[in-house]
């Protein structure tokens, strides 16, 4: 029998409401932990062996198989050029691994990989002849050993609070940065500090349970913004063009409660500083003294340096503040210069490149009172706050 166009009609909308009640009420029973972006860690690599354990029981999913594995049971996983070994048992194919089998379950799982603990699932694929292990982790459980990395966990509520919300975004952001690795992000500053288990406090995770699911947006139906972070910006962040690429409206210059936060210097003897800027018997260099924000012509807007001029009686080059702070390993670009006839002194302040939240520029601003949206606001100009799940 056909049925005419109006009763599939009242049928779709019928289906459709029993399944938003049906929703409704598994969100409501659930909430605030229910659905959560999957994230995929890259967290060892080469592996030949993995001895496993589990806080639950869950399973060991290969191509074709599928095992049962007890809760604290060990796991000598060993790998061979077609397959891994567990206990005499070959399971073969590119990818294997261990997960509970209700989805909903994935948040509660622990499991401990050759003495480091992770939160979710753990995958295993090939890679060359050995494995590369995935953390396959809820957002906010990912969260959970990046906070506490990123920022001390004893600091203010509301720089924890705006540091959490920066991670999120960034995570979900740049979750396919490491695609071709056949993971979301690594676990280092590349992309952000990962640590498993081993660093969770209290007050990180409170400050994840506060912010849960926020993420920054610039545009009500725009993309998830980028929002880098730094560890001190020395007393004035920088427009991110500066740095690279061309200039994000929220990304701009912004000024700290305090000036000269993190003073720095570095004192390089002048044969090494020679040999390491290829100019011999260099007798000048030039640079304006340094003025928090104030532009000029060697300078950016912040202060940072944005070239040097350095001269022998026969020859001069330029230099940018990138290529003085990578050369000499300087803790920022905001600094000023000095020459003697036996080194090169530099002085600045700041660590870190100067783009976006100043970690303890945050934490000035929450002892002052700022709350973590306002002080979101300040760092990354005229974004808004999405509860995204
Ligand atoms: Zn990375």
């Amino acid at each position: 029998m056909r049925l005419k166009w109006g009763a599939i009609v009242k049928i779709k909308i019928l289906v459709l409401a029993l399944t938003l009640i049906f929703a409704q009420s598994v969100y409501a029973k659930d909430a605030p932990s229910s659905w959560q972006p999957e994230l995929k860690i890259g967290v060892m690599f080469n592996l030949k062996n993995a001895t496993i354990l589990t806080n639950s029981d869950c399973f060991f999913i290969a191509k074709d198989k599928k095992v049962r594995i007890k809760k604290g049971e060990v796991l000598a996983i060993t790998f061979n050029a077609s397959h891994v070994e567990i206990k005499g048992n070959k399971f073969e194919g590119e990818l294997w691994e261990i997960r509970p089998d209700d989805p909903r379950k994935l948040k509660d799982l622990v499991f401990r990989i050759n003495g480091k603990s992770y939160r979710g699932g753990l995958r295993l694929i090939r890679k060359g002849n050995a494995m590369t292990a995935i953390n396959v982790i809820p957002s906010e459980e990912y969260l959970r050993g990046v906070v506490p990395e990123e920022m001390p966990p004893l600091w203010a509520k509301e720089a924890l609070k705006a540091q959490t919300v920066a991670a999120r975004t960034f995570a979900l952001k740049n979750r396919h940065r490491h695609k071709k690795d056949g993971y979301d992000l690594c676990t280092s500053v590349h992309c952000q500090v990962y640590s498993g288990q081993a660093k969770e406090h209290e007050n990180s995770d409170a400050a994840i349970r506060e912010t849960y699911g926020e993420v920054l947006f610039a545009m009500p139906n725009g993309p998830i913004i980028d929002t880098p972070f730094h560890t001190d910006s020395g007393g004035m962040t920088e427009n991110n063009e500066a740095l690279w690429g061309v200039g994000i409206p929220y990304l701009r210059a912004a000024k700290e409660l305090e000036e000269k936060t993190k003073p720095w210097d570095k004192e390089i003897p002048l044969f090494e500083f020679e040999k390491k800027v290829g100019l011999k018997d260099i007798k000048k260099i030039e640079l304006s003294k340094l003025e928090f924000g104030k532009r000029t012509k060697d300078r950016t807007v912040s202060g940072r340096v944005k070239q040097v001029l350095v001269a022998s009686e026969k020859q001069s080059k330029f230099l940018t503040g990138a290529e003085l702070r990578n050369l000499f390993n300087l803790s920022s670009t905001l600094f000023d210069m000095e020459l003697s006839s036996k080194s090169v002194k530099f002085s600045g302040y700041g660590i870190g490149h100067g783009v976006g939240l100043s970690q303890w520029g945050a934490k000035a601003f929450a002892e002052n009172g700022m709350n973590y949206k306002d002080i979101l606001v300040h760092y990354y100009k005229k974004t808004f706050i999405k509860k995204l799940y």
